[in-house]
């Protein structure tokens, strides 16, 4: 059975003092939650919580293991705080720093590689959808930096299906718009490893995500979970948005 899944991205929000308050406010209901939180908070963070039942995520990596790369953050580095999971390809991620679907495919192999989970994300804008060429377009991104993966490896990734035009500006897909774009994932993905491996891979939503929507997201029956920005940063909605599985 795939996992639910309550991810938050705090993006680049929050002092360490905030932070450390929001943290200690997040109730971890019975479902996997992972928290991906600024790097510089890792390491406190990682002592203050059971990380066996909240997950410490990363919002993105580098795939080289250590080296000359000045700002960068690794795989072991990240593991050696108790990261478990990692964002990978996140839309701002590609729209601010050009980040490719082939750079991606290498920090997804890092990620696998070092034994941590990635979030690998995938969605079009809203001129792609309006064009009609989303579906394409997204099975695109997963073609490109996850078809090279072996079953048991894609199997261990996380795919969160985020629509550009979705993202932090209160608009959500509808229940029938995440539902449609999540099966052609799946039914994608079942084309190259088969029906079994396909259904074992979480597959969440993100995009404007709240209290008051997840309930009816969550229920749709290829939605597995959401990853969520800028409710994430409010622990009593957050909290709700992990309850509504
Ligand atoms: C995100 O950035 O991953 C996201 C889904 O943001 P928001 O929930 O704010 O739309």
């Amino acid at each position: 059975m795939r996992k639910k899944i309550a991810a938050g991205n705090w993006k680049m929000n929050k002092t360490f003092e905030e932070g450390q308050i929001l943290l200690s406010e997040v109730v971890n209901p019975n479902v996997q939650v992972v928290l991906c939180v600024p790097f510089p908070y890792l390491s406190t963070f990682g002592k203050m919580i059971d990380t066996d039942k909240v997950s410490l995520g990363a919002q993105n990596c580098y795939p080289k293991a250590s080296g000359a790369y000045t700002g960068e953050v690794s795989i072991p580095m990240l593991k050696s705080v108790g990261v478990g999971h990692v964002i990978i390809g996140h839309s701002e991620r590609r729209q601010y720093f050009n980040e490719s679907d082939a750079f991606l495919a290498e920090k997804v192999d890092a990620t696998l590689e070092g034994g941590l989970t990635p979030i690998f994300c995938c969605g079009e804008t809203l001129e792609q959808r309006n064009e009609g060429i989303h579906f394409d377009f997204v099975c695109g991104q997963i073609t490109n930096s996850l078809f090279h993966l072996s079953a048991e490896d894609l199997k261990k990734t996380v795919i969160a299906y985020e629509p550009i035009w979705a993202i932090g500006t209160g608009v959500t897909a509808s229940n029938d718009q995440a539902q449609e774009m999540h099966k052609v994932l799946r039914d994608h993905l079942a084309s190259k490893y088969g029906q079994e491996v396909a259904d074992e891979i979480s597959i969440l939503y993100g995009g404007s995500v709240n209290g008051a929507n997840a309930q009816e997201l969550f229920a749709c029956p290829d939605v597995d979970g959401g990853l969520v920005g800028g409710a994430s940063l409010k622990s009593r909605e957050f909290t709700n948005i992990a309850k509504s599985f």
